[in-house]
């Protein structure tokens, strides 16, 4: 049974906030963004929870560093793909919209959609977890622009066991934990 489930996310979306909700366990200070020595994994049952290091947009940070970390992401997924039951990408669901707005216009897309697209074509299972909801006015149309340009089909709610609106600083995960733990049935039966 593949038997990890990891957290990637660019750096101050709450991805260390979120993986101590779901593991009680506090990330190491000084695992900051750069930081690319073996990823944190904490035992939970017969899972492992794994936090990659954070990607992109990093002030004060080189931008072959910053290839350097996407590169050590990605040939991660490569080549433990076969281990991995869940890819959770964490982003901030209040930025997001207009992060991917202004890399629009300038023709690029942003670094989330391109590592969300590369885990999905791996064929892995890719869960959104779209955090700080909290600071979200309208939520369902904050969401329906996120899957859509993720290249899913509005509305977001037709995406339940794919995309988990969360807020992780209030411990909100519901549904998150939700989708976690049918995955984790799905193997056990
Ligand atoms: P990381 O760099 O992705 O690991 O992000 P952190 O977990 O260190 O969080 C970055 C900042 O976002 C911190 O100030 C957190 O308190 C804040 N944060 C995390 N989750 C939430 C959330 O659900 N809502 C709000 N409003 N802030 C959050």
């Amino acid at each position: 049974m593949p038997k990890e489930i990891v957290l990637i996310g660019r750096s101050n979306v709450g991805k260390s906030t979120l993986f101590r909700e779901l593991t009680g366990k506090k990330v190491r200070i000084g695992r900051r963004p750069g930081i690319t020595r073996e990823p944190m994994k904490v035992k939970m049952g017969n899972a492992f929870y794994v936090d990659m290091p954070g990607f992109g947009f990093m002030r004060n940070f080189p931008g072959q560093e910053q290839e350097r970390i996407k590169d050590f992401i990605l040939d991660y997924f490569e080549q433990n793909q076969d281990d991995i039951l869940l890819a959770i990408h964490v982003i901030d669901a209040s930025s997001f919209s207009n992060i991917a707005e202004r890399w629009g216009c300038r023709g690029e897309v942003t670094i989330e959609i391109e590592l969300f697209d590369f885990l999905n074509n791996l064929g892995l299972d890719v869960v959104l977890a779209a955090n700080k909801m909290d600071r979200i006015a309208n939520p369902d149309d904050a969401l329906d622009a996120i899957v859509e340009k993720l290249g899913m089909l509005p509305p977001w709610k037709q995406w339940l066991d794919r995309v988990a609106p969360i807020s992780a600083k209030f411990g909100e995960i519901e549904p998150l934990k939700k989708i976690i733990n049918s995955k984790l049935q799905s193997f056990h039966n």
